[in-house]
């Protein structure tokens, strides 16, 4: 069996990665690879965001923290590290992605001003280790090229992982981008083991994810034109950066900004069409739902 997996973010590397440990041979295309991707840029914490549809997500979700777990405790290279968040919401009502948290529980929320909130324990891939470690484990080099037509891909099944792309290279115009942009500071006198989302105000979007040596600070989740270049917006770092204040988080000095899209449609597409499995579309939660996603891109390559 001969499969080509194409695209090189962390849907494609883990995708190809369980694929290899069942026995295939697998290539891998991509056009980009490590920093030039949308990955690269993500806070990269476990937490179901911006993906559908609810109950295959929660379910790739719970699958993912697992492997994520496991790797944190094993596998110190891998860039993984277990933190405990805390979701700051209004609501609370139990959370639809909560199913197979056994910990999740209402506590106290770890800054001032705030009410109750959802606390859970969230493992974080810090995206500049876990993409080369991931990279590092296939077996074959990824092959650098960009692939215009999947059918006309080498192989018994081709694997679509093209995120964003894979609106033009499916044809499918119920992916859009959502804009994302984050401020990266230094680690400041921030607890380096709490990761915090405020959505209190849909507005005033907020988190902190802090990496071993930097923190991450978002956000914003906006709808953006297709095929646009984002840019970075200095309003949306000041509400950033006033709101960490407002939460008293101790954050270091501002390192630099990010803006990534978000490879967003209502349900995450992982189905067989013919030779070709698509799995892109997994909005704000791609880390998320990797390995989950990827067993059962194999499940449909044996079934
Ligand atoms: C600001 C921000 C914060 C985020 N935070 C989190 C978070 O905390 N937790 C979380 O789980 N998720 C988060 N995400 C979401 C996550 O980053 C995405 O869901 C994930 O990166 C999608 O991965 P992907 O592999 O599908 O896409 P990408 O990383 O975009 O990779 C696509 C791959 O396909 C290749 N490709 C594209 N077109 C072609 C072509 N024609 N031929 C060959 N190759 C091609 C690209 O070169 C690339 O290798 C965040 C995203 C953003 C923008």
């Amino acid at each position: 069996m001969q499969i080509t997996v194409v695209g090189a973010g962390v849907i494609g590397l883990t995708t190809a990665l369980v694929l290899e440990e069942r026995g295939p041979t697998v290539r891998n295309r991509a056009a980009e690879t490590g920093a030039a991707t949308t990955s690269s840029v993500a806070g990269a914490v476990w937490f179901p965001y911006k993906a559908g549809p609810p109950a295959r997500v929660a379910a790739w979700a719970v699958h993912t923290r697992r492997w994520l777990d496991e790797l944190a405790r094993t596998t110190p290279e891998a860039g993984v590290d277990v933190l405990t968040g805390y979701e700051i919401t209004r609501d609370d009502s139990w959370p639809w992605w909560g199913s197979g948290l056994p910990e999740l529980a209402r506590a106290p929320a770890p800054v001032p001003g705030a009410p109750m909130a959802w606390k859970f324990t969230a493992p974080r891939a810090q995206p500049s280790l876990f993409l080369p470690w991931l990279e590092s484990k296939l077996r074959a080099r990824i092959e650098r090229r960009t692939v215009t037509d999947l059918a006309g891909e080498p192989g018994d099944v081709v694997v679509n992982c093209t995120g964003m792309a894979a609106r033009e290279l499916a044809g499918d115009d119920t992916m859009y981008p959502l804009l994302g942009q984050l401020v990266i500071a230094g680690c400041g006198g921030a607890d380096l083991t709490t990761t915090i989302t405020d959505d209190r105000d849909p507005d005033s979007f907020f988190y902190i994810i802090p990496r071993r040596d930097e923190l991450v600070l978002g956000g914003c989740s906006l709808p953006f034109p297709p095929g646009a270049t984002p840019e970075l917006d200095r309003a949306i770092k000041d509400r950033i950066l006033a709101h960490a204040a407002r939460l008293q988080i101790p954050i270091g000095e501002v390192l630099r900004e990010r803006v990534g899209l978000r490879p967003y449609r209502l349900e995450v597409r992982l189905e067989r069409a013919g030779r070709v499995i698509h799995n892109y579309g997994h909005g704000g939660a791609g880390f998320t739902l990797c390995r989950g996603c990827a067993e059962d891109v194999a499940k449909l390559v044996s079934g």
